[in-house]
């Protein structure tokens, strides 16, 4: 008996874990909303990564060819800056960051980092490279330990603490009733929106790739749970080369570039400061979100107040 159970054991775990691989790239996918549309060449090659510089030249993109989305766009994030991309809802910011990530081809023009065509290096190697906190974080229908580890499986359990003080999520976790061994997703216990991409930049400090994505949430967080948020980003994206997808615009002020899309093109480029003093549409989106956080203010006093 004991000769034939460990070979039994043994094709279970196999079994289990081609399972959880499987299920774990469909959750990928399907929380990111994309189909797997790229293949890796043939002669796909792994990215060999120097400092991670990322060049976008001359790239065009539609989903639908009635509808171009990007119209060539050209701009570089130097390695270990921060490079920020802002603009209209629907202006192609976050398709940005789905080619970056290469969920899709370009139609024309190339993404290289460090030189190289995403397209010629093999997906795993780039996706290895590439630490993305993403506007809406799916949680894995597993502990909250389990969800945080998936940035690196072999990680010890003094580093997953690590990284949730990192992410500032640290204590609400331990003040959980199963602390980290939590059941959290669908199925579990159901975390907030700050509180999933808190999860999700733990699970980025652990995985420490050269390139970051920051998806900002396009959902309003209230200003303390923002402000944490953006203090662990700040230290995540410190010396990586970092790509902020900016849905709200208090956080892209200290970026070294801001890309401002619009109609397919880029419309301005320069820092937050530049920028103002230019009087186009970055100022006045900025005026704009200003107000919208000041009418906010002033209505929450009026409620404090009766
Ligand atoms: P927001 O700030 O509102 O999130 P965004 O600038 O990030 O907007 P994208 O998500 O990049 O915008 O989308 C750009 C355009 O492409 C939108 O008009 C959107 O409807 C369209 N689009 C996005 N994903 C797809 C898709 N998978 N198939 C077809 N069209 C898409």
């Amino acid at each position: 008996l004991m000769q034939l159970s460990i070979p039994l054991n043994f094709i279970g775990f196999v079994y289990r874990e081609i399972r959880q691989g499987l299920t774990d790239i469909e959750d990928m996918f399907n929380l990111l909303e994309v189909e797997a549309e790229v293949l890796d060449r043939p002669d796909a090659k792994p990215l060999a990564i120097a400092q991670g510089a990322i060049e976008f030249k001359d790239v065009h993109f539609h989903y639908d060819p009635d509808r171009p989305i990007l119209k060539g766009i050209s701009f570089t994030v130097p390695a270990g800056k921060t490079v920020a991309v802002v603009g209209p809802s629907g202006a192609g910011k976050s398709t940005i960051s789905r080619l970056l990530y290469r969920f899709y081809d370009v139609q024309q023009g190339s993404i290289t980092i460090d030189g190289q065509d995403v397209r010629d290096v093999t997906q795993k190697s780039l996706r290895a490279a590439i630490g993305m906190v993403p506007q809406d974080t799916v949680l894995f229908n597993d502990t909250i330990a389990y969800n945080i580890r998936y940035g690196r499986p072999d990680a010890s359990n003094a580093d997953i603490e690590q990284a949730t003080d990192v992410a500032q999520i640290r204590s609400f976790i331990e003040a959980l009733p199963a602390g980290f061994n939590t059941m959290v997703g669908e199925r579990g216990l159901k975390l907030s929106g700050g509180e999933k991409q808190r999860v999700a930049i733990a699970r980025t400090v652990l995985k420490a790739p050269p390139i970051l994505i920051l998806d900002e949430a396009t959902s309003a967080l209230d200003t303390t749970t923002e402000q944490e948020i953006q203090a662990a980003l700040d230290v995540v994206s410190k010396n990586r080369t970092t790509l902020v997808i900016a849905h709200r615009l208090s956080t892209v002020v200290n970026a070294d570039e801001i890309i401002v899309l619009k109609g397919g093109e880029i419309a301005e480029r320069g820092s937050h400061a530049a920028l103002l003093d230019q009087n186009g549409l970055y100022a006045s989106m900025w005026n704009r979100q200003w107000e919208a956080i000041q009418a906010e203010e002033h209505l929450r006093q009026v409620r404090e107040s009766d």
